[in-house]
């Protein structure tokens, strides 16, 4: 089988790869010629918008996916005329937009932080009335990593915060002091099969997630029955198919909705290694029509990532069980360079090695929590 994917990022890449024991042939397009994906699939080095670039891959491929949630939604709905596209564009659309992606949502009945819609200044100002301080301003689109937000966190600020924000749709929402971040994992089967990973708690430091644990440590079946009932109603809502990462805060005993990714996602890289069926291989499975495989976690896993530096990989790889994945991109500040996973099968035996690999990567209590 054959399968393309608009954008050749790690993402595309760790797709192409799950795709080899299975037979499966991937072509991404993508307009970096250093796309990391090009060293396992063919490369079609073009813009998103390009449309005989689009043909070309419509006509190489039985299936068209994405991994890369800024995919021009116009060129995903134009193939999704000539080729099956899955995750269904509609999904790409409303997670392109916090506030139709918030909106969906709440029209879901999942929770999430008390949001407002902002166009001018003085919707700002009546937004932070409405809201409480600190608010978090936010750019409709186009964030990731933590880009486009400004923390307001007294009335001196909004004057800044606009003048760095104001002139794009905005969105605020209430900060929320949550205890912890997780993610759930799920993918849905062309056949309506659904499945879920266990929940998992993710560090950000500047926006960019450092670590991730898996299952998250003190999961109650309760919170994990909550947050599959959420990504559920998602999947269900959009006759997804394929894998869907939605991240949560963990506030106060309840889940709250943050945001959604249709697509496989960093906090999911631990199951390569550390689920019966990677997020990877199952996104092909879900994708081509094939069953899906179970999600259950083989143990207590950590998955690190390699952030603007390389590390001293040899004495990584000295960690016993220590698996490194370097996506072939050259160091750049802030930029994920590769990831490293643990997965033991205890949390005894999983925390000296965590701390070994926490040293070697320069993480610190920071990485730990909020
Ligand atoms: P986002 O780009 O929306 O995923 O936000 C990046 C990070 O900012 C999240 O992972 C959280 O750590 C933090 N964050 C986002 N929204 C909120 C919020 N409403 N309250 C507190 N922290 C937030």
């Amino acid at each position: 089988m054959r399968v393309g994917i608009l954008g050749g990022g790690q993402l595309g890449r760790m797709l192409a790869l799950a795709g080899v024991p299975l037979g499966v042939r991937c072509w991404v397009l993508d307009p970096s010629p250093e796309a990391p994906a090009r060293a396992v699939a063919t490369h079609i080095c073009a813009d998103y918008h390009d449309r005989s670039a689009l043909e070309q891959l419509a006509q190489a491929v039985d299936v068209i996916t994405y991994e890369f949630e800024n995919v021009p939604v116009e060129s995903a709905q134009a193939l999704a005329q000539r080729v099956l596209v899955y995750p269904p564009p509609r999904a790409l659309e409303i997670a392109q937009d916090r506030l139709s992606e918030k909106t969906f949502f709440q029209s879901l009945g999942i929770p999430t932080p008390r949001f407002v819609r902002v166009d001018t200044f003085e919707d700002l100002g009546n937004a932070v009335e409405q809201l409480g301080l600190p608010a978090l301003l936010k750019t409709r689109r186009g964030g990731y990593d933590g880009k486009g937000q400004y923390l307001i966190r007294s009335l001196d600020d909004i004057e800044r915060a606009w003048n760095t924000l104001g002139g794009v749709p905005l969105i605020v929402e209430e900060y929320i002091r949550f205890e912890r971040e997780l993610s759930i994992l799920s993918v849905r089967a062309r056949t309506g099969e659904i499945r879920c990973y266990p929940l998992v708690e993710n560090s950000h430091r500047e926006g960019i997630l450092r670590r991730s644990l898996a299952p998250a440590p003190h999961l109650s079946s309760m919170l994990q029955e909550r947050a599959e009932r959420y990504a559920r109603a998602i999947l269900e809502a959009l006759q997804y198919v394929g894998v869907l990462a939605l991240e949560l805060f963990e506030h106060q005993g309840e889940l709250l909705a943050n945001e959604m990714a249709p697509r496989v996602h960093n906090s999911g890289h631990w199951t390569i290694e550390g689920a019966v069926t990677s997020q990877f291989e199952n996104h092909l499975r879900a994708i081509l029509g094939w069953p899906l495989g179970p999600t259950e976690a083989r143990g207590q896993c950590a998955m690190f990532n390699i952030i603007g530096e390389i590390p001293a990989i040899e004495a990584l790889l000295q960690i016993p069980g220590a698996r490194v994945h370097l996506y072939g991109k050259s160091p750049r500040p802030g930029r994920k360079l590769g990831h490293v996973t643990l997965c033991e099968p205890s949390e005894e035996l999983l925390l000296p090695k965590l701390a070994r690999a926490q040293a070697l990567l320069g993480l610190d209590k920071r990485d730990e929590g909020k």
